[in-house]
């Protein structure tokens, strides 16, 4: 047997999962945080990890590290939560849970493509409604007709979106999971830059479940997400988990973090400060649309088939975002970056001037 023979169609056709070397570059194309851990921290942690017991498996469930979430959020006492190595393997655990021939997944298109990607690992089939071109704006009629339609097992709404960065009207949020006959899984990974959640509603409707991570605050290397909801879904769903998925390390530098919260609100709010100031910069420059966001990047449209040629010019000058052009149909002529510190804000908007001048 040869790979061809054995490995299923679906999974040749696809290309792994891309990531640039960005060695030397300002790394402005994934959503991290630019800030490194706290200085002033830093010592206690590293006390912290040196009693971390590594010769033994972690706790199961991360009950201390549960504790210190619920402690840093509004999350109802009789809700439950299910951690995650990342958000991404939440989304894994909910399909393993449902997954079965004819099962769909249901989400936004341009959206996070995970959804889409982890649908196909699992075997189900994924459904994209396509947002208003006009904004970005989620259509509600033609959400509520497929779901309708298709009777999705899971539903995704990134709230703010992924590439786009808006936050979807609340009234059509509710009235889709009241529509649904499966779970709603409302992701808040850019939660940190909106004052927007739905995390204190959870338990309102027996199919709402919110989801978060820790990347996107300034812990992307730690790998964890959670998911907030009732206990007799999350019972379930905690059944597909593989035993000790969150390692020793993750348990106690999120802990520890999570206590000291304060250090990384201020890094969040220097960036949604950041955010503001470059959005208004981006708006000043001729052949480049930015798009309002509430998460830690901003979308932007360049001139009509420039989209490529801007892109490598800043590549060119050493900064490193994403291209979206070709993706979706939405997305044409659109570019996606990462709000950096003001000093790579800066770098970019210089090289971005030069790009466009060039392009
Ligand atoms: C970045 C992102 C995540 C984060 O995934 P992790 O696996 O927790 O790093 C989840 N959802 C959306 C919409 C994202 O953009």
């Amino acid at each position: 047997m040869t790979p061809a023979d054995l490995i299923r169609p679906e999974i040749q056709a696809l290309s792994a999962y891309h990531v640039p070397d960005s060695a030397g570059l300002i790394k402005l194309d994934a959503m991290e945080s630019p800030y490194p851990w706290p200085e002033a921290l830093r010592e206690d942690w590293l006390t912290t990890l040196r009693e971390a017991a590594l010769n033994r498996y972690p706790d199961p469930r991360g009950r201390g590290l549960q504790a210190a979430l619920r402690a840093a959020m509004d999350i109802p006492p009789d809700m439950a939560l299910l951690l995650g190595n990342g958000s991404d393997e939440l989304i894994q655990m909910l399909a393993l849970a449902v997954a079965r021939p004819g099962r769909k997944v249901l989400s936004l298109d341009p959206g996070f493509v995970m959804y889409r990607m982890i649908a196909l690992f699992a075997g189900m089939d994924y459904v994209g409604v396509a947002l208003r071109t006009a904004d970005f704006g989620l259509d509600l009629d033609a959400t509520l007709a497929a779901i309708a339609r298709e009777a999705p097992a899971l539903t995704y709404i990134a709230y703010p979106n992924n590439p786009t960065g808006n936050l979807f009207d609340v009234a059509a949020i509710e009235q889709i999971i009241q529509a649904s006959p499966g779970l709603v899984i409302v992701d808040e990974a850019y939660a940190p830059f909106t004052d927007r959640s739905f995390i204190p509603r959870v338990g309102e409707w027996p199919n709402l479940l919110v989801m978060r991570t820790v990347s996107k605050m300034g812990l992307a290397g730690l790998r964890l997400g959670y998911l907030a909801g009732p206990p007799d879904w999350l019972t379930e769903i905690d059944k597909v988990r593989l035993p000790y998925n969150i390692n020793v390390l993750t348990q106690a530098s999120a802990t520890f973090a999570l206590r000291h919260r304060d250090a990384w609100h201020a890094q969040t709010a220097a960036i949604r400060e950041a955010r503001a100031a470059l959005f208004d910069a981006l708006a000043a420059l001729d052949g480049i649309t930015p798009y309002p966001s509430e998460a830690n990047f901003i979308l932007a449209r360049t001139a009509p088939g420039r989209a490529g040629a801007v892109f490598q010019g800043l590549l060119a000058r050493g900064v490193l975002i994403k291209k979206l052009d070709g993706g979706h149909p939405l997305l044409a002529d659109c570019l996606r970056i990462t709000v950096g510190t003001p000093r790579e804000n800066a770098a970019l908007l210089q090289a971005l001037e030069a790009a466009i001048g060039a392009a």
